[in-house]
């Protein structure tokens, strides 16, 4: 038998596996130690790979995971038994049997899904865990907060439920910290309309990574539900808050695959989109939006070769983009470019690259296509 070839990344994701770990112990040491760390890896942890991230968020002290869904939710179970996994999206009718053959934990908004979790219970003969959502203004999932103690009695009704926790999720933590303090306040008054629901044996929480920057280092509760900020993203690019110094986990990588010169004058790409206005050398990355280079990053974003940062030129293909080398010295065939991270001493950071698109960094994390593989640096990083 021979083994593959190891062929030539052309574009990559790396993810150092150590700079999550010294992230979480970073978060988690900016908390008082009795505050539980829900680590929120959905989306294939937010583009980084579920399996090797959640497999070091487990050896790093994650208490619990929260996923979307539940194949993501089965897919952490067979890594390891333990580890209570929160499924934060509604289930589907036909997926609520899996809540008892994986052990999962079901978000509830309404009373119709306790009755249905009841009801699966008892077939079952398996108490189903629930936390249950408040709506504090987001208008997504959750029961209304001014209901919030009608569900709560519902579900202490029901046998084959048990109550594990309760939750609400801030829809401006990033942007306006007036109304994140109103949907503290009214969290905090629909929990007192839940008589017996105590802090000791339920898990409360509310802050995301925006809400914990935003939180003032207090806790009224006692677990934090993180995703961005784990993996060394801050919530948004301009944040002053920063109280935690997390570092980048992932960076994006391609190589130069072709060099060559054109005379001042000439419109290049598709579209004709970009005129040179000088003699110019031009780089042709291997990489597009069929990578993940948003189509909306053409004429706009700028990548980083031998450490200069050089401007797209033109449309963004599926498999190429052209770029303005002209002021690098020595640029070749094979050179690294670097769309996302640091070479020399310059840095793109992935708020920077997402604005590029309009975007957002979750959703610059979820564009990164199935072509590009993720490799993962696994030093101790000591
Ligand atoms: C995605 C998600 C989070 C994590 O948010 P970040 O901003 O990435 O920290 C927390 N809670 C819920 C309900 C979510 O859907």
């Amino acid at each position: 038998m021979h083994s593959a070839p190891q062929l030539p990344l052309r574009c990559w994701a790396e993810i150092d596996l150590a700079a999550l770990e010294r992230n979480l112990k970073l978060i988690r040491a900016s908390l008082p130690p009795h505050i539980k760390y829900v680590a929120v890896v959905k989306a294939d942890a937010y583009g980084h790979g579920l399996h090797q991230t959640v497999a070091r968020l487990m050896h790093a002290g994650a208490d619990l995971f929260a996923v979307a869904n539940v194949t993501e939710a089965a897919a952490i179970r067979e890594l390891g038994p333990g580890w209570p996994v929160l499924v934060l999206s509604p289930l589907l009718p036909e997926e609520d049997k899996y809540l008892v053959d994986y052990d999962l934990t079901a978000t509830v908004s309404t009373p119709d899904e306790v009755d249905r979790f009841d009801s699966i219970g008892r077939a079952a003969d398996h108490v189903v865990a629930v936390h249950l959502k408040i709506d504090t203004g987001m208008g997504r999932l959750g029961v209304w907060h001014e209901q919030a103690g009608q569900l709560y009695e519902h579900i202490r009704k029901a046998r084959h439920v048990r109550l594990d926790g309760a939750f609400t999720h801030f829809s401006s933590a990033d942007e306006d910290p007036a109304f994140t303090d109103e949907q503290r306040r009214r969290f905090l008054a629909a929990l007192r309309r839940c008589p017996g629901l105590e802090l000791g044996r339920l898990l409360i929480h509310a802050d995301n990574s925006a809400g914990l920057e935003t939180s003032h280092g207090e806790q009224p509760f006692n677990a934090v539900r993180v995703g961005l900020l784990q993996f060394g993203i801050l919530p948004h690019p301009h944040s002053m808050l920063a109280r935690v110094h997390t570092e980048p986990v992932f960076s994006f990588r391609t190589r130069v695959g072709l060099v060559k010169r054109l005379p001042a004058g000439t419109d290049i790409s598709y579209g004709r989109t970009h005129t040179l206005n000088r003699d110019s050398i031009v780089a042709v990355l291997c990489a597009g939006y069929g990578d993940g280079i948003a189509r909306a990053c053409s004429n706009r974003a700028h990548v980083l070769i031998r450490g200069r940062r050089c401007p797209v030129l033109g449309r963004v293909t599926m498999d190429q983009t052209i770029v303005d080398a002209t002021d690098v010295p020595g640029v070749q065939c094979g050179d690294e470019a670097v769309l996302v991270g640091r070479q020399g001493g310059a840095e793109i950071s992935i708020a920077e690259f997402s604005t590029w698109s309009d975007s957002i960094p979750w959703e610059t994390l979820c564009s990164v296509t199935k072509r590009v593989p993720r490799i993962y640096k696994t030093s101790l990083g000591l």
